[in-house]
């Protein structure tokens, strides 16, 4: 899976999706002997800014028809998309790009969109929005579609656009570790513990529950309530 993110804010999403899991996904890694693993993702950045062809590089305007704010301008998102799909030709035919517009009116992300995302499409295009938005024919042109990550608003898309990366990529086989992964599968994941077996805080003590302590998967699963 390729990951197209179009923000004014590369760098801030970049530190994110360089760490960890989202990082070590698009390296690739050499395991024993001559086993090589190949990278999952792909993460490519995009500024506007870089598409402006205004001389102050500027990305925004006022709102038609009067209002507060400024709004993000059309032809700058449509280059940069045009540079990362655009000459995607196969891909574009095969409908195997997705481009997706963050916006607190958008459809609610889940976890099942998440998988259904990362089972067909090879290229998601995440247009990241600031200020008041983007300018509506953005959507209409490239036939995008509106997600939101939840009932609230935030300042910039970019946020959402990572929490997007980072749940479909959870889905990508081999992006997780097979025990993860499995983990993922039981929807539920109660509490966890980890050492010491006893917790000191305040001299009171906060010891780990028995049964986990024992060996006895029957009875960890049975506690687990599985
Ligand atoms: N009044 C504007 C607010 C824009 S918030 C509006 O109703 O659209 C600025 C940007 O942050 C948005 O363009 C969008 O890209 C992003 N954003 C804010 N909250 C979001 C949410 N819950 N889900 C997805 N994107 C969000």
């Amino acid at each position: 899976m390729h990951f197209h993110v179009i923000t004014l804010f590369p760098e801030v999403c970049r530190a994110y999706t360089d760490a960890s899991i989202l990082g070590r996904a698009q390296k690739v890694e050499k395991g024993k002997g001559a086993k090589v693993k190949g990278k999952q993702i792909d993460v490519s950045y995009y500024n506007p800014r870089d598409f402006s062809t205004d001389k102050h590089k500027k990305v925004d305007e006022r709102p038609y028809g009067g209002g507060p704010g400024m709004v993000m301008i059309a032809e700058p998102i449509l280059k940069a998309w045009q540079k990362a799909v655009g000459g995607k030709t196969s891909a574009l035919k095969a409908g195997k790009v997705k481009t997706l517009i963050m916006s607190p009116r958008g459809t609610v992300f889940t976890n099942t969109i998440a998988k259904k995302w990362a089972d067909e499409y090879d290229h998601l295009v995440l247009i990241s929005g600031r200020y008041e938005g983007i300018d509506a024919r953005v959507k209409e042109v490239l036939g995008a579609e509106e997600v939101s990550v939840g009932d609230y608003v935030l300042t910039g898309g970019e946020l959402p656009a990572l929490t997007i990366i980072d749940s479909v990529s959870r889905q990508i086989p081999g992006v997780l570790g097979t025990f993860d992964s499995l983990e993922d599968d039981r929807a539920t994941e109660g509490v966890t513990y980890t050492r010491p077996d006893v917790l000191v805080y305040k001299k009171k003590k906060y010891p780990v529950p028995e049964v986990l302590l024992n060996g006895n998967h029957a009875e960890i699963e049975k506690w687990r309530g599985r």
